[in-house]
């Protein structure tokens, strides 16, 4: 079991959740019934580069099958993120008809739909299937496969397509082979090209103990010093960086050719490599003490449900998405005793159930029929935005509990 960039042997471990079954992978009613796959969930730190990761490589097909139903367009704070982001770069970087913007992992077109509204040419790859075909529907040409440095010759620059622009969300830490995905990256772009990578923040994660970001999709946890190793490997250069709030916490890397001298270098990548230094995160032992945080959480679940339980009280989740999943599988909530049902506002979740719980997903016309006294956020980075949609629970004493990073009933 090597790294999945450096390739030196991993040994030591980061957290340990035993076991899940695929996060997105929701049950229809007749499955219920059927056997279920989990696959170990063991995270490991490379004690050489710290790149921390899944140490199994599961097949990605098995993983994307074409029933993924996550699509980013039912998100209305995710579409008005992209909206910004489009503006900004159009803005910054005078992206124009002449240009080609190349997203990777580029969904249901949510993205770079706001790219083509300023004219700029937009080619989508995503391995989805049924994501992919809305995306084609509403006019954003979309290549149904994995990105890696192959697909980057074959696909693209055999066929005189280079980027101006190659951008991708959580998508880096999504790939198996980290290094020949960026290698691909290198081979699709222009030499005065722009790079730009969204992806959760691993200082965020460790600070904030947020370890329902961990599934099996997510196969790297990134820091920017790994990040930045990873792409000046292939001859990348960062040449600026953002954080932002989205996921919990996420960095927005810029990256370019490293003989690219058209672009300062902004003293915003020198000032984040400082405090991810200071906050420890150059050393071995910043990774850790990681493992009995996380148990804390579970003792934490455990002691609100029971609580509420004994009390009489009735409580449901918001949001049927990966991070509940990882939450109620590694903690063991399963059937509806405890949490009587989810809802989430896609209906390609509705009347479906999550994976290994049995928690049935309705619609959110279900909150105020059913009247909770509780509705646990599971996608806790959404709080604000989902306690503002669904505040009339107030009208009958209802109250919103988050766990991460700690308990809070508010
Ligand atoms: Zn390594």
């Amino acid at each position: 079991m090597k790294c999945r960039h450096c390739k030196t042997e991993l040994n030591q471990v980061f957290v340990d959740l035993i076991n899940c079954p695929p996060s997105n992978d929701m049950l229809k009613p007749e499955q219920l019934n059927e056997p279920e796959t989990f696959f170990p969930l063991k995270i490991f730190t490379c004690h050489n580069c710290l790149l921390v990761q899944v140490d199994e490589m599961r097949k990605a097909d098995s993983i994307f099958n074409s029933e993924y139903t996550y699509f980013s367009s039912f998100s209305t704070s995710w579409l008005a993120h992209a909206k910004r982001y489009a503006d900004m770069m159009v803005e910054r970087f005078g992206f124009n008809e002449k240009s080609q913007v190349i997203e990777i992992a580029s969904n249901d077109g949510y993205l770079l739909q706001y790219f083509a509204a300023h004219n700029v040419p937009v080619l989508g790859v995503d391995p989805t299937a049924n994501t992919a075909a809305v995306a084609i529907s509403k006019g954003i040409p979309t290549i149904i496969d994995f990105f890696g440095a192959d697909f980057a010759r074959t696909r693209l620059v055999d066929k005189n397509i280079k980027a101006d622009l190659i951008l991708g969300n959580n998508v880096l830490a999504h790939v198996p082979d980290i290094n020949d995905f960026v290698q691909g990256v290198k081979i699709a772009l222009k030499k005065t090209g722009v790079v730009t990578f969204e992806f959760p923040h691993l200082m965020r994660l460790v600070e904030e103990c947020q370890f329902d970001t961990i599934y099996h999709e997510h196969f790297s946890y990134l820091s920017f010093i790994t990040v930045k190793r990873i792409f000046e490997s292939q001859g990348l250069e960062m040449f600026d960086v953002e954080e932002l709030p989205t996921h919990g916490g996420s960095l927005r890397i810029f990256a370019k050719h490293k003989d690219d001298i058209t672009k300062p270098i902004s003293p915003n990548v020198a000032g984040l490599l400082q405090r991810e230094e200071a906050a420890g995160m150059k050393k071995p032992e910043y990774y850790n003490n990681f493992q009995p945080r996380v148990e804390n959480i579970k003792y934490a679940v455990w002691e609100f449900l029971i609580k509420a339980q004994r009390e009489g009280k009735t409580v449901i989740g918001y949001g049927a998405a990966a991070k509940g999943n990882t939450l109620l599988n590694y903690c063991g909530v399963k059937g509806t005793d405890l949490i009587r049902f989810a809802v989430d506002a896609s209906p390609y979740k509705q009347n479906k159930y999550l994976p290994a719980s049995h928690i049935p997903v309705k619609d959110l016309n279900s909150i105020a029929e059913f009247k909770p006294d509780y509705v646990i956020i599971l996608p806790w980075n959404l709080k604000k935005e989902i306690g503002e949609q669904l505040n009339y629970i107030r009208d009958w004493g209802g109250k919103f509990v988050t766990f991460i990073p700690e308990l809070s009933v508010f």
